[in-house]
């Protein structure tokens, strides 16, 4: 029987996993076809009941699911279960298992691609979605030594709604008890320009969707190079394009840089090998991901 395993989030335009999972399944030998299933909110309940179906293996979850779909599954990872984000799912027998891989994928993509180690670095995030709290997850298992969390404030007009201020601080609370005695803080964006933190960090990571190829910010930096530390590894997590704005800024201001492209792999090598129980081609993936980039 041909198998698929599927991709849901919406949008999905800016995604590259289809053409390196399907590269990775044929490399394999294996009769499987990954597809998008582009998914409204509105239609995530029924679109995930359809993953019980014995012909499908599992799904990728991505923006902005991967909160959501958690209570339409039937059992978390322990690590999933505390980050509160899935990536990954795997049907077993019409049960639906969520997972997070983006956890190893940030680890593997630091210590392969930069040969960084995370023990003792102070670290700034942009950013409090799905993948910041995975990411959090990641570095305080690494024992860093402090991790501060921006996330914007939206103005319209003269209001300003601080929802989102709130969404960082909802992330620091919420891994508060696991940092131990790793300080965690969630100041405002609006205090990036004066922050001590951010000129001071070891390792500065955009966990935003900001300068996303077919997003509404496509060409812009979530910090220019002014305000770039030039003594900071800067990640951005977006892939697509492999050279963001925010990385064009980092190397302006003379900071060592790393895109999201080995990140995006590894997670999906890692993804790959829960569906399968094979060991993923990670060679063959990085090269039809750079392909589909171009
Ligand atoms: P979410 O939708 O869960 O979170 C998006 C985050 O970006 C939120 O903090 C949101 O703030 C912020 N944001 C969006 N637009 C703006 C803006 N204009 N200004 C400031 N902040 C903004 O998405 P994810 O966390 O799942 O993904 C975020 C990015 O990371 C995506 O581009 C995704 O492709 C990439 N990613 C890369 C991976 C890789 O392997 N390389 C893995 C996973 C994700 P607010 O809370 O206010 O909405």
């Amino acid at each position: 029987m041909s198998r698929s395993v599927v991709l849901i989030g919406y949008p999905l335009k800016h995604s590259i996993s289809p053409a390196f999972q399907q590269a990775a399944f044929d490399h394999e030998g294996l009769d499987v076809r990954y597809e998008k299933w582009e998914t409204p909110e509105a239609e995530l309940a029924a679109t995930v009941d359809r993953l019980r179906h014995a012909a499908t293996l599992g799904a990728n979850v991505t923006i902005p699911c991967k909160e959501k779909v958690i209570p339409l599954l039937d059992e978390l990872s322990d690590t999933a279960a505390r980050i509160g984000a899935v990536n990954t799912v795997v049907n077993r027998s019409g049960r639906l298992m969520g997972f997070n891989t983006d956890v190893e994928g940030f680890i593997t993509s630091l210590s392969q691609d930069a040969d960084y180690r995370l023990r003792n670095r102070k670290v700034v995030l942009l950013g409090a979605g799905g993948v910041a709290r995975a990411v959090m997850f990641a570095l305080l298992n690494e024992e860093v030594t402090s991790v501060t969390v921006f996330n914007r404030s939206v103005e319209r007009g003269i209001t300003v709604f601080n929802r989102s201020v709130e969404r960082g601080r909802a992330l620091v609370r919420s891994f508060a008890r696991s940092a131990g005695k790793i300080p965690l803080a969630a100041p405002p964006w609006g205090e990036l320009e004066t922050s001590a933190a951010l000129q001071d960090c070891d390792l500065l990571v955009n966990c935003t969707s900001i300068g996303m190829r077919y997003s509404a910010t496509e060409t812009e930096s979530p910090l220019s190079a002014a305000l770039i530390p030039k003594d900071a590894l800067v990640y951005d997590l977006v892939y697509n394009p492999e050279e963001t704005p925010f990385l064009k800024e980092a190397k302006k201001a003379g900071a060592e840089t790393l895109g999201g492209l080995s990140m995006l792999v590894y997670q999906g090598a890692a993804s790959f090998e829960l569906w399968t129980g094979k060991k993923a081609p990670v060679d063959i993936m990085f090269r039809s991901a750079r392909e589909a980039l171009r």
